[in-house]
C-alpha cells in the first residue's frame, strides 16, 4: 500500500500554527483571579482592551482598576492565547 508514503514529507501541524504560537491557558495555569498583587494588568505581556500597555507607573494598589465602567474589559496577552482578564494571572507573569 502506498498510503503511508503520501504523508512522509508533510508535518502534521494544525493550521493554527500559521499565526504566532502562544501558550494555551492550561499550559501556563491561567486563572481568572489575581495571585496576591500579581495580575495580568500588572504584567508586561498584557495587552489591554484598548491596545495600550499598562506599565506607566507602579502605584501599587489597584490604581484605577475599574475606571470608566467597561473600559477595563478583557484584553489579550502576548504569550498566552485567548481572552485575558486584567485580573487574571498565570505562570508566565512578569512585572511590567
Ligand atoms: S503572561 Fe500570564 S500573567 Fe502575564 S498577561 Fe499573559 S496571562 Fe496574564
Amino acid at each position: 500500500m502506498a498510503v503511508f508514503s503520501t504523508a512522509a514529507g508533510m508535518p502534521l501541524m494544525p493550521a493554527s500554527t500559521a499565526a504566532q504560537a502562544k501558550a494555551s491557558k492550561a499550559t501556563v495555569h491561567y486563572q481568572d483571579q489575581p495571585n496576591g498583587m500579581r495580575m495580568c494588568h500588572m504584567c508586561k505581556f498584557y495587552i489591554g482592551a484598548g491596545g495600550g500597555r499598562s506599565g506607566m507607573m507602579g502605584d501599587g494598589m489597584m490604581g484605577r482598576g475599574m475606571m470608566g465602567g467597561g473600559m477595563m474589559g478583557d484584553g489579550a496577552c502576548q504569550v498566552v492565547e485567548g481572552t485575558i482578564s486584567p485580573m487574571g494571572y498565570c505562570d508566565l507573569y512578569a512585572p511590567a
